[in-house]
């Protein structure tokens, strides 16, 4: 039988409405059984999540949704398996941080200027993380009366060319490819049909990604829909790249669905959990978190 993997998540590490503890509950619920947890720019629910997931029998894979800007637009790269604790990653991800912070504090201003006050505050009340997030101001935004929901404030404020919009100033995507690299993890493009690239643009996005060490596309997106699934399927098959799986999954009632509830890989696809690079890195992970051997005495002592 195959297994239910949902390799794209969030909590409120970032801009997720679930604790990680709820999230990978829920998950299991729903019959996921290889959970990624990948809050945005941020590792500090893994540990709770892969508690809770040791509880409840879910397989929890450590990862990461980095923000990337690459030829002036903002791209997302998850990463999978990665070591938290690796001081690249942790410097990489403090400095995304920092922009985060300065970003939260322009776009309040620029909604100042549009006679909304209090915007930074109120998303900080929305936040429980130390990520802000313009899903934070999303929703901040709802609460006052301004917006009728998450997508319509998104859509009149949040995206460029409306008031609250800020320029992506994130990482490069040889630095989140590196990043990801050197902690151990695989680097894959999140929801690659989002980005509603031209077929010149995408042959260099996924060329360049490749040649740098990224082994894997996003074919199957909670965002996805049947069209998306069959193109980038095919992108992945062409360019050499494995194919991973993610709900992106933010809480109940959020964008974009249910955890676990993801269609097939189109044929002819690498699952990215049949690369060696995952073998790997699950083995050495596996390692890393092994229990050591109990010493009973009275009993014979443990073998192997
Ligand atoms: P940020 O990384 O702070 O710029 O926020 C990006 C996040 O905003 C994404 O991960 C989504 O969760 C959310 N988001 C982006 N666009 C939309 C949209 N149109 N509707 C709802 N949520 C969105
Ligand atoms: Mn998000
Ligand atoms: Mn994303
Ligand atoms: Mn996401």
């Amino acid at each position: 039988m195959s297994m239910c993997y949902d390799l794209h998540s969030h909590s409120t590490a970032s801009d997720g409405t679930l604790s990680p503890e709820q999230l990978v509950r829920h998950a299991a619920d729903c019959g996921v059984q290889v959970l990624a947890l990948t809050d945005h720019d941020e590792t500090a629910g893994l540990a709770r999540a892969a508690a809770s997931a040791a509880q409840v029998g879910v397989d929890l894979v450590p990862g990461i949704e980095l923000s990337v800007t690459w030829s002036h637009k903002t791209l997302h790269i998850v990463g999978l398996h990665i070591d938290p604790a690796n001081a690249l990653l942790r410097e990489g991800i403090a400095r995304l941080r920092e922009f985060r912070e300065w970003r939260g504090e322009e776009i309040a201003r620029r909604l100042e200027k549009r006679g909304i006050g209090g915007a930074l505050d109120g998303a900080r009340r929305h936040a429980s993380g130390d990520i802000l997030s313009r899903t934070h101001f999303a929703r901040f935004l709802v609460d006052a009366g301004i917006s009728k929901d998450v997508r319509h404030v998104f859509r009149h404020f949040l995206v460029q060319g409306k008031p609250g919009y800020v320029p992506g100033q994130w990482a490069s995507l040889e630095e989140a490819v590196g990043w990801i690299r050197d902690a151990g993890g695989l680097a894959v493009i999140a929801h690659p049909a989002r980005y509603k690239l031209s077929a010149g643009r995408r042959r260099l996005l996924y060329g360049e990604f490749r040649e740098l060490g990224g082994e894997g596309l996003e074919v199957v997106s909670g965002s996805h829909g049947p069209d998306d699934i069959r193109n980038q399927g095919q992108f992945a098959r062409q360019y050499g790249l494995a194919a991973s799986v993610g709900s992106d999954y933010h809480g109940p009632g959020q964008a974009y669905m249910e955890p676990g509830r993801l269609a097939p890989l189109p044929p002819g696809c690498t699952p990215v959990w049949e690369t060696d690079s995952w073998r790997a890195a699950d083995a050495r992970h596996r390692d890393a978190h092994a229990a050591p051997c109990p010493v009973v005495p009275e009993l014979s002592p443990c073998r192997g």
